[in-house]
């Protein structure tokens, strides 16, 4: 099939030089080139790089097969069912070498939806733009003469700035609903507008992110929260209705409760911002935050019925967490790190006494402090806690003793046991 858009672009008209590519992509494109195979450079490796930007990874296609490659690399390992890949990998780095595949009805296995579950069928380099989700997604740096080939006018929609789908939108988002999350998180990350028919039919088709398994609903939420476009993400998701797919709870949360959504706008800007500034973050940390509130709530229910409070709060960690993780799953370590941080919102209210030091000592201490600083930023009676700690840490050995034995906590009436017994021994 041949398509009539077919664009050469040579190299001395675009800007994608080797100098932006990394060392090990070369390496495989050189190799598969030398072999005798088609290889070119796709996907989000050239597009950011007629963009100004630094790619993130760098994908590779080729009409060599999984196979084939393996036989080219030692270090190669062949991945995934739907899609079969390569990876070859070069330490940390891995390069994901995929061989052409083709967009053909009669061999893509489809649901009754719609929905493709396998489509390991080969093609031309054509057939496999065709396939590719948006226009700017599917420009190919070929090895061989440093040209770019554009089937499906991606370089004219980069020159518009906008995302377009490629083929029919509705069939596309049928097809593969995640591609409804790939249009907000690359139109955020690049600032593209989304196009027009590539954006109406999101709002009524979000429902369709109900059949997709959590574990790959996780990976997009990596990459929607933790690659600095995560505030203006999670605003356009909400205004797409697809947020309430992925955090039912939050979402439902933060339309009736306006506090409870500017406490996650800033946990959003924070990660952002610490993105910016090569900061660690840790994607446990905004999941805590947006659980929060679903945790309060539940354990209200339970103090409703009588139940002590520490009690009622903890024992609703589990199941907050569980039914999170029916759409974006959350792997155990996260939901420890979760139950750390929320369990440090207790433990943080005692400043006096013994066990300010193990609180200090906690390995998620600062982790738990960050969120009890978010929480006093939109609940002021937190504030004097905050502080308290947020001295402590700077104070010295001295310092720190004097503070301790003022013994007044801040953060919330006296333990109400001890102060029971402390009135009945009067
Ligand atoms: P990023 O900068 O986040 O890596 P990317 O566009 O490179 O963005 P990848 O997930 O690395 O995203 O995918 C590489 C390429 O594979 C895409 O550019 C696109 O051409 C194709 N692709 C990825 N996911 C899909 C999908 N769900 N449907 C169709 N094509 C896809
Ligand atoms: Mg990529």
């Amino acid at each position: 099939m041949t398509n009539p858009n077919q664009h050469i672009i040579p190299r001395d008209q675009h800007s994608v030089s080797r100098e932006f590519i990394s060392e090990n992509a070369l390496k495989v494109l050189y190799r598969l080139h030398k072999s005798g195979y088609q290889a070119y450079l796709v996907g989000g490796g050239v597009r950011d790089i007629l963009l100004g930007l630094r790619p993130k990874d760098f994908d590779i296609a080729t009409d060599a097969t999984p196979e084939e490659i393996k036989k080219l690399f030692r270090n190669c390992r062949i991945i995934g069912r739907r899609f079969r890949l390569a990876h070859i990998l070069y330490g940390r780095d891995i390069i994901e070498v995929a061989t052409f595949r083709a967009h053909c009805d009669d061999n893509i296995e489809q649901r009754g939806d719609g929905m493709i579950v396998r489509d390991n069928v080969y093609g031309t380099v054509e057939e496999d733009a065709i396939r590719r989700d948006f226009t700017v997604n599917a420009l190919y740096y070929n090895i061989a003469d440093f040209s770019i080939h554009d089937y499906c006018g991606g370089l004219a929609d980069l020159e518009k700035r906008q995302l377009k789908m490629i083929g029919d939108p509705i069939e596309r988002y049928k097809e593969d609903p995640v591609r409804m999350l790939r249009a907000v998180r690359l139109g955020c990350k690049l600032g593209l507008t989304i196009e027009d028919n590539t954006a109406k039919p999101i709002n009524e088709m979000a429902h369709l992110l109900e059949g997709i398994p959590a574990a790959r609903l996780w990976e997009e939420y990596k990459k929607m929260f933790l690659s600095g476009r995560g505030q203006r993400t999670f605003n356009q998701l909400k205004s797409f209705g697809l947020l309430q797919y992925l955090f039912p709870q939050t979402s439902k949360e933060i339309n009736e409760d306006d506090d409870f959504a500017e406490f996650v706008t800033l946990a959003l800007e924070n990660t952002d911002r610490r993105i910016s500034e090569d900061k660690s973050i840790n994607p446990a940390f905004l999941l805590a935050v947006m659980l929060w509130k679903p945790l309060m709530d539940r354990t209200e229910r339970l103090v409703s019925k009588g139940m002590h409070f520490n009690d009622a709060f903890y024992k609703n960690f589990n199941p907050t967490i569980n039914q999170q993780s029916q759409t974006v799953s959350i792997m155990k370590r996260h939901g420890a790190v979760m139950q750390d941080i929320w369990a440090l919102q207790i433990r943080l209210k005692f400043n006096y006494g013994k066990r300010v030091w193990s609180v200090l000592d906690h390995p998620r201490f600062r982790a738990g402090y960050d969120f009890l600083v978010l929480r006093s930023e939109i609940d002021p009676s937190l504030k004097p806690l905050a502080d308290w700690w947020t001295e402590f840490q700077e104070a010295g050995r001295e310092q720190r003793i004097k503070m301790i034995a003022k013994g007044k906590s801040l953060g919330q009436k006296r333990n109400p046991r001890k102060r029971k017994s402390r009135t009945s021994n009067s």
